[in-house]
């Protein structure tokens, strides 16, 4: 029986669309059910896992699929939380994806004066990457108190739950409509194909090594 390559890849995001479309111009084929976790590739010995985009590190960092494409600011949040807690957090990187480009910035309500980093100091900042965010704020020697929410971040100077942000920024839209100034950019990602530090077999190792050309002429051919 062949073996079987695991690739995970966000199931519903901003992450999903591209993901797949790179795979299928790969030469890669999926026929999606959605209501499935896993697909079958109907052209390959590939397996997609359709998952949500901050399980898709620890997956690789446990071996448990072979390649994921996520965001780096995912992967690095993972990373450091994974190495803070003593959890495998290795993984190999393999490409660096043109898409899902993003920024993790601090921003302040419009009113708040801002000049410095350190004018952060003992204030709360809402956030959902507090490893990222603490580690940038070490770097700088500023002392601020994280307040960890998984989602709504943006709403939460308003509600009194913090006195500063740190949140993605594409466009800086939902910054705007909620009366935040982008004040300083912590992070720059985008999307990374990654694969796991598990040695693989033979048959999975050369299915990767022709998947990195192609990808690398796909992404060639759109610049
Ligand atoms: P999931 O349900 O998979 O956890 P999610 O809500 O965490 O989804 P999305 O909003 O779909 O995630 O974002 C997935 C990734 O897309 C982000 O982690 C980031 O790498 C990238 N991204 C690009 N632009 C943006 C943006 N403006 N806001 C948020 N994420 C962005
Ligand atoms: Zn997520």
């Amino acid at each position: 029986m062949t073996e079987r390559l695991t690739i995970a890849i966000q199931k519903s995001g901003r992450l999903s669309k591209e993901s797949l479309a790179l795979l299928n111009a790969c030469g890669v084929k999926f026929s999606i059910n959605e209501a499935r976790l896993i697909a079958h590739s109907t052209s390959h010995p590939i397996d997609l896992l359709r998952v949500r985009d901050d399980d898709i590190p620890g997956l690789v960092m446990d071996g448990v699929v072979d390649l994921g494409l996520v965001g780096e600011n995912v992967l690095e949040e993972v990373r450091l939380e994974r190495e803070a807690v003593g959890d495998a957090a290795e993984y190999k990187p393999l490409r660096p994806l043109e898409f899902g480009g993003c920024r993790l910035s601090i921003a302040v309500p419009r009113e708040t004066p801002f000049e410095k980093l350190s004018d952060l100091n003992g204030k709360r900042i809402a956030s959902t990457y507090p490893y990222l965010l603490q580690r940038y704020l070490k770097d700088n020697g500023v002392s601020a108190k994280n307040v960890n929410l998984t989602g709504s971040v943006e709403v939460a100077p308003r509600a009194g739950l913090a006195d500063a942000i740190c949140d993605l920024v594409s466009t800086g839209a939902t910054l705007e409509a909620n009366g935040l100034v982008e004040k300083e950019v912590i992070f720059r990602s985008q999307a990374q194909l990654i694969q796991s530090n598990e040695p693989l077999s033979p048959e999975k190792q050369a299915m990767i090594d022709q998947l990195l050309p192609r990808i690398d002429g796909v992404q060639l051919a759109k610049e």
